[in-house]
């Protein structure tokens, strides 16, 4: 699936960088839709990508949409809850359509969906910087070693995911932190195979502002870590030895088990926030544009979709023949479109800095099928976290 830099063509329609689910989603429409698109990353696929691997609701509906959804479920540890923790240990099972799949399985699915649908893969082969025209974006310089090749384009889908050094050379970084860091291991252990059926998140004064989870995967695999979303530095690793501490299920998971991955660190940019979407000849998509959510760290659903409106813009223009303003405006406008839904999933986030949050809200969990049917609603989307904290919130909280 990874053409080398040497069969580089000179020009294509479309150059997507960053092969994760932003842009293997963004291919695969703009492919579709008729047009020469040239897919690169860095990396050789398949790869890895340190990730909770946790599939919710948005995720199933986008992989849905691309037609990939059997496949992936194919390979996926179905789940129907999600089992939520509070420091006291009052717990609530959330149902949900879920599921977990290692990235390393998900992303080459989705990788190779797009070169179905006829756009080329280049692998390994980085994005150095935009070539540009009079302002305009009108290709980029792709490395590979000490090799480096000019490829010139129609548009640049930026969707390099959280690392800022591509979103840096474009000039779209508004900042260069990231707005959060979680760490992830694997660890097989057999006698916990079945015990640990739902992707469980706990909170924990110990591991404030942050959460700890586990996700289980298929062959009594699970996925285990850590995160947080603060500006502050942190140390992750005593996060996640509190969470090996204070949470049974985790202390017996990782004391009786056998890592098959030693946990490992990565940066989340979230909230829509951190970037510039679009510049003449180029869209920002993906976690690139901050699109995880803050609070859970969900962010491959909202980055296949934010893939998915970067390609229907620009088809859209095509057919339409509009220039660039037309498709900056119209992507800009969709990205807007979300812009609330992550504005309230930072307002939840209070949970993860005020764990006693978590008390409260799910010992209501516990005593009210409707605040249960709300959590539940959170999940897929249907209903927003940020209202049970608003004082309206509040009130029904304890009035439902
Ligand atoms: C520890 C952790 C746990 C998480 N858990 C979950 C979870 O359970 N569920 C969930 O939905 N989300 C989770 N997330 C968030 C999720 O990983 C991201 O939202 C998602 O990966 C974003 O997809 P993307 O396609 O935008 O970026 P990515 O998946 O990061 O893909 C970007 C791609 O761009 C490539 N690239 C970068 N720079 C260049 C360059 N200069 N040239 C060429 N290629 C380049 C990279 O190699 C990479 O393949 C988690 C994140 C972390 C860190």
């Amino acid at each position: 699936m990874n053409l080398t830099i040497d069969q580089l063509p000179e020009h294509c329609d479309v150059l997507v960088v960053g092969a994760g689910p932003a842009g293997s989603a963004a291919a695969t429409l703009l492919a579709r839709g008729g047009l020469d698109v040239v897919l690169v990353d860095q990396h050789a696929f398949p790869r890895d990508k340190v990730c909770g691997d946790g599939l919710i609701p948005d995720a199933h509906r986008a992989l849905r949409r691309l037609g990939l959804l059997d496949e992936v479920m194919g390979q996926a540890q179905p789940v129907t809850h999600a089992g939520l923790i509070s420091p006291r240990g009052i717990r609530v099972d959330v149902p949900g359509t879920l599921a977990v799949l290692p990235r390393r399985i998900l992303d080459e699915i989705v990788c190779r969906g797009a070169l179905r649908a006829g756009a080329r893969m280049f692998a390994p082969l980085r994005f150095v910087a935009p070539l540009e025209e009079g302002g305009r974006v009108v290709g980029a310089r792709l490395a590979h070693g000490e090799a480096e090749r000019e490829l010139r384009c129609g548009w640049v889908v930026l969707a390099s995911g959280a690392q800022p050094q591509a979103l840096i050379a474009a000039g779209m970084a508004l900042r260069q932190q990231p707005s959060g860091v979680a760490l992830r291991g694997y660890v097989r252990n057999e006698a916990m195979r079945g015990r640990i059926d739902k992707l469980e998140v706990v909170w924990h004064r110990a591991v404030a502002p942050g959460y700890g989870w586990i996700f289980p995967c298929r062959d009594a695999v699970f996925n285990v870590g850590v995160g947080a979303f603060t500006e502050h530095d942190l140390n992750l690793r005593a996060l996640f030895e509190a969470f090996t501490r204070i949470y049974p299920a985790a202390r017996e998971l990782v004391a009786g088990g056998q890592w098959l991955a030693p946990p490992k660190g990565a940066p989340l940019r979230t909230s829509l926030t951190g970037a510039r979407f679009s510049r003449p000849g180029l869209l920002v998509s993906g976690e690139a544009a901050g699109s995880t959510y803050a609070f859970t760290g969900e962010g491959i659903g909202k980055a296949l979709e934010t893939g998915m409106h970067a390609a229907e813009a620009l088809l859209q223009a095509r057919a339409r023949a509009q220039d660039d303003a037309a498709v900056r405006a119209d992507y800009e406008a969709r990205l807007e479109a979300l812009a609330p839904r992550f504005t309230l999933y930072e307002r939840a986030n209070w949970v993860n800095r005020h764990p006693w949050l978590a008390d409260l809200v799910l010992w209501r969990g516990t005593r009210s099928e409707r605040v249960r049917r709300r959590m539940s609603g959170v999940l897929d989307e249907s209903s927003n976290p940020g209202q049970l904290l608003t004082a309206k919130g509040f009130y029904r909280l304890f009035t439902e």
